[in-house]
């Protein structure tokens, strides 16, 4: 089985960014840590786990900007066999979309049964990449998946939508995107750090598909602060007649 796995490096989710001069992005303090997308995580488990049981080779792709590798080594050494890493500096300011016709390139040649992403990135949050990907290799795609079985010529696949769950059957080729929940990311042993180090990453400088900034970001701002909340105090109607004047007087939302 050929299991393609989708990982882009993020910045750290615990990361307190600053605003730049011009409000125009955030700074890019070369202290921030990168790390392997949080989604993406249990795309490459959930990869590694289909290999170990139904065998077969999983390669991970990545279109990134030149810090990626450390990224890639990691997941190699949890199971990922090769890797295959895009180095664009265009990267920095892209669109989504430039970023998945890339992926699409590299991709569709590897004729993957499987290939898995995470439901969003971290960082900019689109969730675009991994449905727009199946859709430029005209395959299904079932997003924000939570449970998934294998079979020999396809999966069923497990969703949790509002207030229930749903299954979903689809044979290969099929994209799937990772959810919280799909399983409990394995941490690498140090022997498999060493191996991964000797594993294949084929490093392209360039390919076809160009990495456009079509959509410019123009403004960064964080979000109003919250106002504190009041705390009522009194008599079961005291606390009625202060709900009630609170909302008419203050919210106005009766
Ligand atoms: C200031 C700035 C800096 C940026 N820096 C980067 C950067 O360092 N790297 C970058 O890729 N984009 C970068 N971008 C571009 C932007 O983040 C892209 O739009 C993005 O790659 C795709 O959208 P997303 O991250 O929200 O992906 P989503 O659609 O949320 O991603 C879903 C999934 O798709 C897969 N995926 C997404 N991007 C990639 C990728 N590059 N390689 C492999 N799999 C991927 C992952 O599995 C991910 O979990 C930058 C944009 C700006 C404005």
């Amino acid at each position: 089985m050929k299991i393609v796995v989708l990982m882009k490096v993020v910045p750290d989710t615990e990361t307190r960014f600053q605003i730049n001069s011009d409000a125009n992005d955030v700074v890019w303090d070369p202290s921030i840590e990168w790390i392997i997308g949080p989604y993406d995580e249990y795309a490459v488990e959930e990869a590694i786990r289909i290999k170990e049981k139904h065998g077969g080779t999983v390669i991970s792709v990545t279109i990134g900007k030149g810090i990626e590798e450390k990224s890639i080594r990691k997941i190699m050494a949890m199971g990922v066999d090769e890797g295959i890493l895009v180095n664009n500096a265009s990267v920095n300011g892209s669109d989504p979309v430039s970023i998945a016709k890339a992926i699409a390139e590299v991709v569709k040649p590897l004729q993957a049964d499987i290939i898995l992403a995470g439901k969003t990135a971290t960082d900019s949050n689109d969730a675009f990449v991994g449905p727009a990907v199946a859709e430029l290799l005209s395959i299904p795609v079932i997003t924000e998946v939570s449970g998934l079985d294998v079979n020999a010529d396809g999966l069923i696949a497990t969703r949790d939508a509002a207030g229930r769950k749903e299954r979903f059957e689809s044979k290969f080729p099929v994209l799937i995107t990772a959810d919280k929940g799909l399983n409990e990311p394995r941490y690498p042993k140090i022997p498999d750090i060493m191996k991964a180090k000797k594993k294949k990453l084929e490093t392209l400088d360039s390919i076809s598909s160009p990495i456009t900034n079509n959509v410019s970001l123009l403004k960064v701002e964080f979000p109003a602060q919250k106002e504190g909340g009041n705390k009522i105090t009194g008599t079961p109607d005291e606390l009625v007649a202060q709900l009630v004047s609170g909302l008419t007087t203050k919210e106005k939302v009766i």
